[in-house]
């Protein structure tokens, strides 16, 4: 009967006969019948190792911790890239950044010169949930084009309140006095605000510059509780809540600042779970919880080379803007009392199966002219079944570095994070076995050239059918 229940919905006549066949049938206690409200929580930058419930040893996140528990723990949750503008393009439309445009082989992300954002063309999460009559937020980083056209409010959302791309742009401050960016970073704990001139906005007008980043995560959850708050009750609502931090610079509140073991960073991450713990009270008290699912995850690995200031991607190998595992393996926590089947998933997931399995949940169907790249993760999240993905790529611009298949991960080519690094393509892939070696050490690629050849015909097969979208990531001077 349950699945049922998450299957596309139907229309008209045979719609009726259902929904009166499921209160026939219908037993005290089974979960809403509506469709969700659908939370989709994105921390910035935040690592496969900086939760309690994922081994961090003093960073602590009792919510997060508890909604893993009740709810799934993934442990092969993927983003579509290892930095902020393509990942969050992947989540949005569900789709490989590389066919969107949101990938450039010279910049990595949008910058507050650039032209241009995420294309008109492209369909999002939240056109999919609107059309089937959800109400929807986007509270906190968009990243996917700050000028009008590209804002949030032309792109699914009836409402926006936030900064519009990273909290570490606008730099005001004389970087060559500070010794350079990297030092202006490493050598403070706690920046100024105010040498980030960054725009907070509200739908398409900018209400505070620079904006006061101290209190921005304690502001971006209460305005998602005051969406929830002033809903109307015969919508269903979705809110993506994409938190600027723990990003660098990092700020927390006057409430947080000091208060955890891990020092700022933990602060940060400690006020992010403690407004999820606010969220899930406020469910509660609005008879909500039972007809919710909160989904939480981050957009790319932990930035190593701010050493302190960055966070942890536990075992796995390195971390933002690589394609080792650090760099886009992330926590994924889905809630959903009655709905989500609690337990810990080993099953591939990506952000972009996120688009698939809500479209799929309220009965929107996906667009059918352009390669999707989702699969619906229903089975597993509602039932006892598995997911159906069995690959991962692992794109750096617009070139595929690396690609999983099954637990075999083949690496083309590697670098590392940012900038200087040497580039290394390697004629004989480095091959490792992820279930056994999670943390990419053990190079199998002599002792089994059979794995590599059938993970070539993948990747073969790939490429074939890959049509690139136009790079979307050129500044306001070009061509
Ligand atoms: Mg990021």
């Amino acid at each position: 009967m349950q699945h049922l229940l998450f299957s596309p919905l139907p229309t008209g006549l045979f719609a009726t006969l259902l929904l009166l066949s499921l209160s026939l049938h219908g037993q005290a206690g089974e979960p809403d019948q509506r469709p969700p409200n659908i939370i989709v929580i994105f921390a910035d930058d935040l690592g496969y190792g900086d939760l309690g419930v994922y081994g961090h040893p003093t960073i602590r996140t009792p919510h997060l911790d508890r909604m893993a528990t009740e709810g799934q723990k993934w442990t092969n949750f993927y983003v579509g890239a290892s930095v902020c503008t393509p990942s969050r393009a992947a989540l949005m439309t569900g789709r490989l950044p590389v066919r969107s445009g949101m990938v450039s082989p010279r910049r990595r992300v949008l910058y507050p010169n650039s032209r241009y954002g995420l294309p008109e063309a492209e369909v999002t999460i939240a056109d999919q949930l609107k059309s089937a009559g959800y109400a929807t937020a986007c509270i906190g980083k968009w990243h996917l084009g700050h000028k009008e056209p590209y804002l949030p409010t032309n792109n699914g959302f009836d409402y926006y309140f936030g900064i519009p791309y990273s909290n570490d742009m606008d730099i005001v401050a004389d970087l060559e006095a500070a010794g350079g960016y990297w030092n202006f970073f490493t050598s403070r704990d706690g920046a100024d605000t105010k040498s980030y001139n960054v725009p907070l906005m509200r739908n398409t007008e900018i209400v505070e510059r620079p904006a006061d980043q101290h209190t921005i995560t304690r502001r971006y959850t209460e305005e998602a509780m005051d969406f929830i708050r002033e809903r109307d009750d015969d919508e269903p609502f979705f809110i993506y809540l994409a938190h600027n931090l723990p990003h660098i610079p990092l700020f927390a509140s006057e409430e947080f600042t000091g208060t955890s073991e891990r020092g700022l960073y933990g602060d940060v991450v400690e006020e992010i779970d403690a407004g999820i713990g606010r969220i899930r009270a406020l469910l509660e008290e609005e008879g909500l919880a039972e007809n919710t699912v909160i989904v939480f995850t981050s957009d790319n690995g932990p930035w190593l080379p701010f050493g302190i200031q960055g966070g942890s991607a536990g075992l796995l190998r390195n971390g933002k803007g690589t394609t080792w595992e650090g760099g886009m393996r992330e926590p994924c926590i889905f809630w959903g009392p009655g709905r989500i089947r609690p337990g810990v998933v080993t099953d591939l997931g990506t952000t972009m199966d996120l688009f698939t399995t809500f479209s799929a949940l309220v009965g929107v169907a996906e667009p059918d002219d352009r390669p999707m790249d989702g699969v619906d993760l229903a089975p597993v999240l509602f039932g006892d079944g598995t997911s159906p993905r069995n690959t991962v790529y692992y794109y750096r611009g617009d070139e595929l570095y690396a690609i999983r298949v099954g637990d075999y991960k083949a690496h083309f080519i590697t670098q590392g994070a940012y900038g200087g690094e040497e580039r290394t393509v390697h004629d004989t892939p480095l091959l490792y076995n992820l279930s056994m070696d999670p943390s990419e050490r053990h190079d199998i690629a002599e002792a089994h050239p059979e794995i590599l050849e059938r993970i070539r015909s993948v990747v073969a097969d790939h490429q074939s059918k890959l049509v690139k979208g136009k790079d979307q990531l050129i500044d306001l001077d070009e061509g």
